[in-house]
């Protein structure tokens, strides 16, 4: 579903990615952990065109991310094309970043409605069965100043759903949330695992990546240090780096 082949990415002179190779699988849970700065953002940010890749190659399903390929020459995508892949990708940041003039069930109808041009009763329709099945039915007409800050982060998901994304990133989606909200939006995650969402998730939760992970990878400095199934590398680290990352957040 994603392929990375050594993925480059700079600002200025800084080069934050230096080589980034990975695959992700269909149906595939992926957890990207690493200190502060290693460039975890940043490579989610090139997965949905928030950031442009200056070296290497980067797939979504087998098409080349912003680029169009002809014979051995890269051009930049259109608009257009740079819309429709940025359709199949959901993404959810550790802010949650909801309208607050719209309810929840209008945060989750508006891009089914002015992306994809869906009928509003469509949209309402699926809108709503996307917050029961983040356990939010009931506040579908309250404001996001009316919910916890785990509801907003599970109207956050709803909302990227109603996209119908073949892929959800998760930029640490529970560091901004009073510890005892962070089980509330786990469970949607490890609900949405469970239903073959290909997901890639970038958290500080060892827990979750220990049992929800099929790959967990250790970023630093910019490169992937370590990479295996979460029982090898958070269970016996080999690496020196991830070795001192886990003894601090473990
Ligand atoms: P954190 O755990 O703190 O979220 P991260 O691993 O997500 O860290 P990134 O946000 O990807 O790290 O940042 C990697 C590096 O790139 C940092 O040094 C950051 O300052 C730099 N950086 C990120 N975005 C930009 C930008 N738009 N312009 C310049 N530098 C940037
Ligand atoms: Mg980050």
């Amino acid at each position: 579903m994603v392929k990375a082949e050594n993925v480059h990415k700079s600002f200025g002179h800084v080069e934050v990615l230096k080589g980034i190779d990975l695959e992700v699988t269909n149906g595939e849970v992926f957890c990207i952990l690493g200190p502060s700065g290693s460039g975890k953002s940043t490579f989610l940010r090139c997965i949905n065109h928030l950031e442009r890749v200056d070296g290497g190659r980067l797939s979504v399903d087998g098409k080349l991310i912003g680029y169009r390929e002809e014979g051995d020459k890269l051009y930049e995508m259109h608009e257009r094309e740079v819309a429709a892949q940025r359709r199949d990708i959901g993404m959810v940041f550790q802010r949650f970043n909801l309208f607050p003039h719209m309810t929840a069930l209008e945060n989750v109808m508006e891009a089914p409605v002015q992306v994809r041009g869906e009928p509003k009763a469509a949209a309402r329709k699926l809108g709503l069965e996307l917050l029961d099945r983040v356990g939010l039915a009931e506040r579908a007409g309250n404001y996001p100043a009316e919910l916890s800050g785990g509801q907003q982060q599970r109207v956050a998901i709803a909302r990227a759903l109603a996209m119908k994304p073949k892929l959800m990133l998760f930029d640490e989606p529970t560091s901004a949330l009073d510890p005892e909200l962070v089980g509330e939006v786990l469970d949607v995650m490890k609900d949405l695992a469970r239903d073959g969402m290909t997901m890639i998730v970038v958290t500080h939760e060892i827990g979750f990546a220990r049992e929800v992970a099929d790959t967990v990878v250790f970023m630093d400095g910019g490169v992937i240090v370590e990479a295996g199934k979460p029982a090898d590398v958070l269970g016996n680290p080999q690496h020196v780096r991830t070795k001192a990352f886990l003894s601090k957040v473990l």
